[in-house]
């Protein structure tokens, strides 16, 4: 039997697999063929393996484990589109990925760290702290998890977003191999364009997210206009500013030619007047940029609202006269928590008070 510190195969992208496949004698048909029978059949068990060479499926028993997630607590939603899974890791920690169901299209929304390190004040997740970092076979896990709840009523993922718990940036090898593993064409073969990550804004990531070839969308969170309101907000933009988060955007975008999306959740009073969308119209104007605005999921470390609906109107009705595109994104699912590392601080917080959890 393998130890809890061999090798998760599910950690591994395909060339990885290849190189330790091939220290045992195994070229590339058999690491293709072990490769398709992981993503193929989402295997959790060795005997599900079958048909691979037996001496090489020896080796896998003894020197590696299939890593996977197990369900600590679940909720749906009222409107029945939204389900929240809180999964647990090997060393006990939870993490939440939520699988949201519109029109025939899923969509999961994965975590990427325990907890995060970032500490915007109105989000569950940061008012938690960093446990740590998640492994590549844990991101992935969470696709294979969804896929397989999925696969039980003939439906399949059609978008990932990278928006659960954590800040990918702060991840970023991992939750790039991550990515390398959902799109190889051999296994799950998820179009590029169909994965969107969300940041902080971490100005280095964001540049060499540039520099490499992964046709992923990129979105970055700005809730403030200014570095001062910014960063009451997200503390990150103390350490980042505006003017060189918006170069490594602008960067991103002419190397990538592709379309960023900025979100802004909207705070009754703090963030969503007039004056708020005329500064950022200005700042994103003559920029291909679509904002989405997310009326605030009330936290109970923060003691803002979400804006009113006419506020939210006025505000885009600001960004559209600077030729600004935007969209409200409602986060569906509010009755259960379904704001990100929310689901964990309820059950944190009844598991303290000794009431039971179901499973
Ligand atoms: N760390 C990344 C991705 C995870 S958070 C990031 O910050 O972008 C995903 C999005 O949810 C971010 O835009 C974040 O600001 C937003 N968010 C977090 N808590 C929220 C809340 N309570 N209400 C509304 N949006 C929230
Ligand atoms: Fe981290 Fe994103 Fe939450 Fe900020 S909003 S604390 S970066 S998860």
């Amino acid at each position: 039997m393998p130890s809890d510190t061999s090798a998760n195969l599910y950690d591994l992208t395909r060339p990885a697999l290849g190189a330790l496949l091939s220290g045992w004698g195994f070229g590339p048909y058999h690491r293709d063929q072990l490769w398709t029978a992981l993503y193929r059949r989402h295997a959790t068990t060795f005997d599900e393996l079958d048909g691979l060479k037996p001496e090489l499926l020896r080796m896998l028993r003894e020197h590696t484990r299939l890593g996977q997630l197990a369900t600590h607590h679940e909720s749906f939603s009222s409107d029945g589109f939204t389900h929240k899974l809180l999964l647990r890791l090997d060393d006990g920690q939870t993490i939440e990925t939520v699988l949201m169901r519109f029109k025939g299209r899923a969509t999961v929304c994965i975590s990427t760290q325990a907890g995060c390190a970032m500490g915007c004040v109105f989000c569950a997740t940061g008012q938690m702290g960093l446990s740590r970092h998640l492994t590549p076979g844990e991101i992935v896990g969470q696709i294979l998890h969804v896929n397989r709840i999925l696969r039980a009523s003939g439906e399949t993922l059609r978008n990932v977003v990278l928006m659960g718990m954590g800040e990918p940036l702060h991840n970023y090898e991992h939750t790039m191999s991550a990515v390398d593993v959902l799109v190889d064409a051999l296994g799950l073969a998820m179009g590029p364009r169909f994965i969107t990550l969300s940041t902080v804004g971490v100005v280095p990531g964001i540049r060499r997210l540039a520099d490499e070839e992964r046709p992923i969308h990129l979105a970055v969170s700005l809730h403030g206009a200014t570095d001062a309101e910014r960063a009451a907000l997200v503390p990150a933009g103390r350490r980042w500013p505006l003017d060189e988060l918006m170069d490594a955007c602008r960067y991103y975008s002419e190397k990538r030619r592709r379309r960023i999306f900025f979100e802004w959740t909207l705070i009754s009073g703090r963030n969503d007047t007039a004056e708020h969308a005329h500064t950022l119209g200005q700042l994103l104007r003559g920029m291909d940029a679509h904002v989405n605005v997310i009326p605030l999921n009330p936290t109970v470390g923060y003691d803002g609202g979400p804006s009113r609906p006419e506020s939210v109107r006025a505000f885009q009705d600001v960004l559209a006269s600077y030729d600004v595109p935007s969209t409200v994104r409602q986060r569906r699912g509010i009755d259960i928590d379904a704001g990100c590392g929310q689901l964990k601080a309820t059950v944190e917080r009844r598991s303290r008070r000794s009431l039971p959890t179901s499973a």
